[in-house]
């Protein structure tokens, strides 16, 4: 059977055996998938860097469609965000913290071009040195809005009339932000920078997004928790690594 040829890119990988992986894809044309990297690991790594979190790979993959695991041919490297990993800690977590999060929300299988093309833009917005506080809540803002979950920004979730300018007040039995009518709103508050921040990045590319968020990671940790019923792992390491600094 002829392999598959696909863009991808690289979410997370797992030891197997002595010298084997599993390497979790984001590929472009079937959505997330795994694949077995043989002699990925050992003294003369097969594939070396183009495995790392959040390289863009082009793979050929060999298996039947469905199947559960795939075996990885070429792979070869098109853009690594490694480089970015080597700047410093936070720049390192902030890179698995984005891996992790696509992982969570990319669907097994099932092809979905604008998670694939944010994935993208993202690493490439990485490599080019994009702070990773604007990206991490810009990833966090589109990966909920492409799957349902961002709350309108633009009408009230209570009585469908347009929200004014300035501050969103967000009502948990609502889902989403409501007018001063509809409130008192159970919070939080999404302050105007803020929402001034989330129209800017769902209008551009996240390398032209020109202001920075002030507190929304809160707010975007909540909603994700709701949606995938979990905390992430890398919440919890930024959590602890921040209570180390602070001493
Ligand atoms: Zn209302």
């Amino acid at each position: 059977m002829p392999p598959i040829s696909s863009d991808a890119i690289v979410l997370r990988t797992f030891k197997l055996g002595e010298s084997s992986k599993i390497v979790v894809l984001l590929t472009r044309e079937r959505g997330k998938l795994r694949a077995v990297a043989k002699g990925a690991r050992g003294a003369r790594p097969r594939y070396q860097s183009a495995l790392e979190p959040l390289s863009e790979v082009r793979v050929s993959l060999y298996g039947r469609q469905g199947t559960e695991l795939y075996r990885l041919g070429e792979c070869e490297l098109i853009r690594s965000a490694f480089r970015a990993g080597e700047r410093g800690l936070d720049e390192a977590l902030a890179l698995s913290y984005f891996a992790e999060l696509l992982d969570a929300f990319a669907q097994e299988g099932e092809a979905e071009d604008a998670v694939y093309r944010l994935a993208l833009a993202i690493v490439a917005a990485v490599d080019g040195g994009t702070e990773t506080g604007v990206l991490g809540r810009y990833l966090e803002a589109w990966l909920l809005k492409l799957h349902g979950i961002y709350p309108p920004l633009d009408h009230c979730a209570g009585c469908d009339g347009p929200l004014p300018d300035g501050e969103r007040r967000y009502h948990r039995p609502a889902h989403g932000f409501v007018c001063e009518s509809c409130g008192p709103a159970s919070g939080p508050v999404v302050d105007a920078p803020d929402h001034d921040f989330l129209r800017e990045a769902f209008a551009r590319a996240p390398t032209a997004v020109t202001r920075s968020p002030v507190a929304l990671e809160a707010f975007h940790r909540d909603l994700i928790r709701t949606h995938l019923e979990r905390d992430l792992h890398s919440h919890r390491v930024m959590r602890d690594v921040a209570r180390e600094i602070r001493g």
